[in-house]
């Protein structure tokens, strides 16, 4: 008889949620912090413990922030993806769609298309030990504005080849009107780019609207606050708009005071497309396994429940119809 923890440890899954930089683990930090001689490197090992000990959203930021600054050089990219990859892989993750902040990587004044090849060479060698496949996310922040993603969406258009499948915008959703981005996001749909966006994490019903009026976002990340609008949730539902879920995220930064009143349960009851992911999983203390487990000890989520889940991750990618198919013929 399988344990819930090892029937979902052996599910085939795919995570359509998953920030680059977010991947990155104490002990890889404090390699790249070695590797550059960092301010955290003068300040010691425990320093680089401390930083995922945070206990607020500035917390957090500063987290963030102070990870993207220690990725400098390709080879930092080619290490952190290699590793990124490597666990994803152990979780059964067969599939992922691993977000770039591309925009950060411009704000450092760094080349987008160097450091990308350093994360195509770290796929290439985890894609020959596991087998597993990625493409890409080129995601642009809200607040450094239109001029800023705009460059963003040209560099994922160019790297179209290269396994870039999609643009997204992240950042702060209550800076500056979505209308701002509406030509970039045009743009990018007319060169062959999926569309994805986060809204409805920090801010209302109307940022989610707005994704999908200003956007035409396929896809929305987190999306919490969809519950709010029933007009909205049947908007989503007969449209078979996903929703990307990151239980953890949303507890960890503070945008939900317990997992009880996050709406999981009752997206599902109106029938909307769901996918579980991590967003951020060396920051949260999480891992892909582990946020199914929470679905099933906070939601009740059965055995076949779960399957489900896993199942609508595939079925939610920006994969060709035959590859999804493959997929989800492996259940
Ligand atoms: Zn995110």
């Amino acid at each position: 008889m399988f344990s819930i923890e090892q029937f979902i440890a052996q599910l085939p899954k795919a995570e359509l949620h998953l920030h680059l930089e977010g991947c990155i683990a104490p002990d890889t930090l404090w390699k790249l912090a070695e590797r550059h001689r960092t301010p955290l490197f003068q300040q010691g090992r425990g320093a680089a413990d401390q930083l995922y000990q945070y206990a607020d959203f500035s917390g957090f930021l500063q987290a963030f922030k102070t990870i993207c600054q220690h990725l400098q050089t390709p080879d930092d990219y080619e290490l952190v993806t290699q590793e990124t990859l490597r666990q994803l892989a152990q979780q059964n993750v067969r599939y992922a769609e691993i977000i770039v902040s591309a925009g950060v990587m411009l704000w450092k004044g760094e080349n987008v298309r160097h450091n990308f090849e350093g994360i195509l060479s770290g796929y290439a060698r985890a894609r020959q030990e596991t087998g597993i496949r990625v493409q890409w996310i080129f995601d642009a922040a809200r607040q450094f504005g239109p001029e800023a993603a705009w460059t963003v969406a040209r560099e994922a258009v160019a790297l179209k080849e290269k396994g870039v499948v999609a643009f997204g915008i992240g950042g702060d959703e209550r800076q500056l009107a979505a209308s701002s981005f509406r030509e970039v996001f045009d743009d990018a749909r007319n060169n062959g780019l999926r569309l994805t966006a986060h809204a409805g994490e920090t801010a209302g019903p109307e940022s989610i609207w707005d994704a999908l009026h200003e956007f035409h976002a396929e896809r929305i990340g987190h999306g919490l606050t969809a519950i709010q609008d029933t007009s909205l949730v049947n908007h989503l539902a007969k449209e078979q708009i996903p929703l990307e879920v990151c239980l953890s995220s949303n507890l960890r930064t503070g945008v939900l005071a317990d997992l009880s009143s996050h709406p999981l349960r009752r997206f599902l009851d109106k029938k909307l497309i769901i996918s579980l992911n991590t967003d951020d999983p060396a920051l949260f203390g999480t891992d892909l396994n582990r946020e199914y487990l929470l679905a099933h000890q906070n939601f009740g989520l059965n055995s076949e429940e779960l399957r489900n889940l896993a199942k609508a991750s595939f079925q939610a990618a920006f994969l060709p119809s035959a590859e999804k198919s493959a997929y989800l013929a492996s259940f």
